[in-house]
Formats: C-alpha cells, sequence, structure tokens
C-alpha cells in the first residue's frame, strides 16, 4: 500500500479535507513546508520537519530496510535492478511524491523527496538514483512545463507504473550539455528524431523519455527543445555501460533513427529545451546531494557499531582517539552536507534563489560521501574491504556523485559565477 495511503497519511489527509478547497490549500500548506517560514513564528533549525514528512522518512526507512536490503548485493553483482523493486516504489507512491493526487501521485512536497532519496540511498543508492531522476526531473518537467493534455496523459503513468528518464548528455555533449547533436525535423504533424543519447539513467527499464533535441541548428542553443516520447516510438537501447558504482541503476546509449515524435509531444515551446534543462538541473542537484548525504549516512551506520565491537590491544577499536576523531569529523562532514542540502530544498520550496546554494549542496555533498565511505571502510579493516559487509560499496557508488547532474568542476564553476556577480 502506498506510504501516503496509510491510516495515520489519511488521518492528515482528513483533516484537510474538512476544510473549503481554498483553506485546505492554507492547510495543506502549514501542515507542509511553509508552516514554521510565517512571519509570526520563529525561524527554526533546518531539521525542522512537518508530521508528514516525519511520518514519510519512517515509512522510506522501513520500505529500504524490509523490501530493498535483502536485494542489494545480488542487484550489484547482478548489475540489474529487481522488477519487484520498481513495482515497490510505484506502490510506496514514491514516483510520484510531489504529483497531484488526481493524477494518482501523493500530492507531497519537495523536500518529502529529498528525504525518501536521502533514505533510500542510506541503504542503495541505486535504488534512490532511480526515485531521483523520476521525481525531481522528468516528474518536474512534466509538472513545471507540460500543458494539460501532457499531463493529462503521462502524470499518471509516471505516478503509478511507467519509469522515466532525461536524456539531455550525447557522445560529444556532457559538460559542455547544449553542443547536443540530436535533431528535431518538423514533418507535418510530427517531428522526425534523428541522432543519440549517452549515459541515460533509468533507460533500461524507463517508458517515458525526455529527450533534447535541437529543431534549428541555426539558433545554437536555442535552437534546443524537449520533447516526450514513449518506448514503442521506437526508442532503441544501443548498449547497457558497465560501470564502478551504482550497478543496479540501468545508464544506457540510446539511438534514434528517424523515430517519429507526435508534434503535440513538445514540452514547452521550441527552443525552451535550454531554459527547462538549466532550470532542472538546478532542482536535480539537490536531489544527488541528497542521494550523497544518504549514502555517507549508510556508510557510517554500518561501520561505526563494528568499531566499538570489535577489540585490538584489549579494547574497541572505536575508543582509541586516533579512531574516534575520525568517526566524529565524519559526523560533522555529514551533517554540515546534510545542512546545505536541506537548505537548498528549502530555498526553492519559499520561491527563493537556489540555484548557488543547490551547486554548493551537491558539491560537498558528493566530497563528503566519498570520503566518508572511504573511511568506512577503514574503520572496519579487512573486513570493510570484503564485499560482504557492504561497505566498499557505498565507497565505488560515491564517486559518481561527483560526475553526473554536473562534474564537481561545473558545480565551482556556477558558485564561482555567483560570487562574482555579486561582489564586482
Ligand atoms: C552513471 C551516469 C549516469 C548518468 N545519467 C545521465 C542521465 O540520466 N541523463 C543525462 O542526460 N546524462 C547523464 N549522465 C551524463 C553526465 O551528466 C555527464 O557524464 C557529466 O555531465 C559529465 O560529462 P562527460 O562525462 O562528458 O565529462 P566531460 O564533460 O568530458 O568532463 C571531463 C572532465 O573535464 C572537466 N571539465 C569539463 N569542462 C570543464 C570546464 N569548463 N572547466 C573545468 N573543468 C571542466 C570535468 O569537470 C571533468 O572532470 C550520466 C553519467 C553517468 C556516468
Amino acid at each position: 500500500m502506498s506510504i501516503f495511503r496509510s491510516p495515520a497519511f489519511s488521518s492528515l489527509a482528513r483533516a484537510r479535507a474538512a476544510f473549503p478547497r481554498s483553506a485546505a490549500r492554507t492547510a495543506t500548506r502549514s501542515l507542509s513546508t511553509t508552516r514554521y517560514l510565517r512571519s509570526d513564528v520563529a525561524p527554526s533549525s533546518l531539521h525542522t520537519f512537518t508530521e508528514e514528512e516525519e511520518m514519510l522518512r519512517e515509512a522510506v526507512q522501513r520500505f529500504a530496510t524490509d523490501v530493498v536490503e535483502p536485494k542489494v548485493r545480488e542487484m550489484d553483482e547482478k548489475e540489474n535492478m529487481d522488477p519487484e523493486i520498481v513495482k515497490g516504489l510505484f506502490e510506496q507512491g514514491l514516483m510520484g511524491i510531489e504529483i497531484d493526487a488526481d493524477y494518482g501521485g501523493a500530492n507531497s512536497s519537495f523536500m518529502s523527496a529529498i528525504i525518501a532519496i536521502e533514505e533510500l540511498a542510506k541503504v542503495d543508492p541505486s535504488v534512490s538514483v532511480m526515485c531521483d531522476v523520476h521525481n525531481t526531473l522528468v516528474n518536474t518537467i512534466l509538472k513545471k512545463y507540460g500543458n494539460k493534455e501532457q499531463q493529462d496523459k503521462f502524470l499518471p503513468m509516471l505516478a503509478q507504473t511507467s519509469v522515466g528518464s532525461f536524456c539531455l548528455s550525447e557522445t560529444g555533449s556532457g559538460s559542455d550539455a547544449f553542443a547536443l547533436q540530436t535533431r528535431a525535423r518538423k514533418d507535418g504533424d510530427n517531428f522526425i528524431i534523428n541522432g543519440s543519447k549517452m549515459w541515460i539513467t533509468n533507460s533500461y527499464e524507463a517508458d517515458v523519455f525526455l529527450i533534447f533535441a535541437t529543431v534549428d541548428p541555426s539558433k545554437g542553443y536555442k535552437g534546443i527543445t524537449c520533447f516526450i516520447a514513449t518506448k514503442d516510438m521506437g526508442i532503441q537501447i544501443a548498449k547497457k555501460e558497465q560501470k564502478l558504482g551504482i550497478k543496479a541503476s540501468s545508464t544506457c546509449t540510446l539511438s534514434f533513427d528517424d523515430m517519429k515524435i507526435p508534434k503535440e509531444n513538445m514540452i514547452g515551446e521550441e527552443g525552451k529545451g535550454y531554459k527547462i534543462a538549466i532550470e532542472i538541473l538546478n532542482e536535480g542537484r539537490i536531489g544527488i546531494a541528497a542521494q550523497m548525504i544518504g549514502l555517507a549516512q549508510g556508510a557510517f551506520n554500518k561501520s561505526v557499531p563494528y568499531t566499538y565491537q570489535r577489540q585490538q590491544f584489549g579494547q574497541p577499536i572505536g575508543t582509541f582517539q586516533g579512531m574516534s576523531f575520525q568517526i566524529a569529523r565524519a559526523a560533522i562532514d555529514i551533517e554540515s552536507a546534510r545542512l546545505l542540502t536541506y537548505n537548498a530544498a528549502r530555498r526553492k520550496e519559499e520561491g527563493k534563489s537556489f540555484a548557488k546554494e543547490a551547486a554548493m549542496a551537491k558539491y560537498w555533498a558528493s566530497v563528503v560521501a566519498q570520503r566518508v565511505s572511504g573511511e568506512a571502510i577503514e574503520w572496519a579493516g579487512g573486513v570493510g574491504f570484503t564485499r560482504e559487509t557492504g561497505i566498499e560499496k557505498y565507497w565505488r557508488d560515491s564517486k559518481i556523485g561527483a560526475i553526473y547532474e554536473g562534474t564537481s568542476n561545473i558545480q565551482l564553476q556556477t558558485i564561482a559565477k555567483h560570487i562574482q556577480k555579486e561582489y564586482s
């Protein structure tokens, strides 16, 4: 049963239903993200959550521990996402977190998505990134830029049955994403798409694909347009990558050979693909930051208890000052990355600027994830180096945080641009 339809969530929903629609909206907000932001309420710590968010965290923790955890090692070794996990994510309501209830979604907040991504990553960063890309990139684009017909058609699918993927990168365009070569040619009531995409997360499981292609190359990046396609339109998976980490998450090369997309599947206006991608990736980066803090915490949670059991020189290894200080520093690192991430998420919800904060959160969370997961292996000694404990997997999985949705250098570039603007 969907987490959002559990009896506890239902009683919150009933309380809202007792109000007329406009009042209900205010009540929803007061139960949700802006309650403590009202001017008559004292500011709170970044660990202040709504009742709904707290309940969601607990429910996702349960799902991750009971359903995901038993399959993590097998999925990693087989380099495959278990279809039961995908089904479970939909059943739990975790693939339509911000989608309206009318479309079968949970009608919840951005922070709820961040919490879900963080909690899933504590157990498996691969499952986490599936949920992340689907919610923070694909669903958000449809919600924000899709027209009514597109929303009516695709949001119920995305909330309930169909995995989505975000197709921007190509062989020749990674950091320089808008140098893309995929072309969309107008042909009567259709666009004909030719080209290929590389590194596309979720694409092996996906039915819905958001594809960025250039309609008018003479306009440069202003010719880039976003289209929505379904697999049956002729999307071919040319290659599934074998990777260092997040092995259960699919990453494929796709090719489009005279693929017909009806013109009503163009998202937003022609030439607006650049703006859509930039805006959405700013939000998406907060999701990757959440994945990385969850990952760091997961590695920490697995290794630290062992240090208080394992005895050397007649005492638990975790009580040696050399060890305990490393553990303390790692806890500070995780908390600092978490606060940056929550701050960026809350700023987004408040409608404040958040691009710099999102870049800072993603940059720092990926540094922390790599550092903490590496140390967690060392704290467990030889045992940490084996695949049996699962600690080494966090370290392998951490590396991607500095690469996708903008490399660490690209995050630094974004932050530096903001600083330059503020100070010159
Ligand atoms: C597992 C995985 C999943 C992915 N999922 C998706 C997805 O779902 N959808 C999608 O569209 N893409 C996806 N990507 C693509 C990802 O976003 C790109 O790999 C990333 O943007 C980097 O591009 P690149 O690999 O071409 O590296 P490059 O751009 O070639 O960068 C190589 C190095 O050069 C540095 N560099 C480049 N330009 C500059 C500069 N101006 N200043 C300083 N340093 C610079 C980079 O920081 C990096 O260290 C995924 C990638 C991976 C590996």
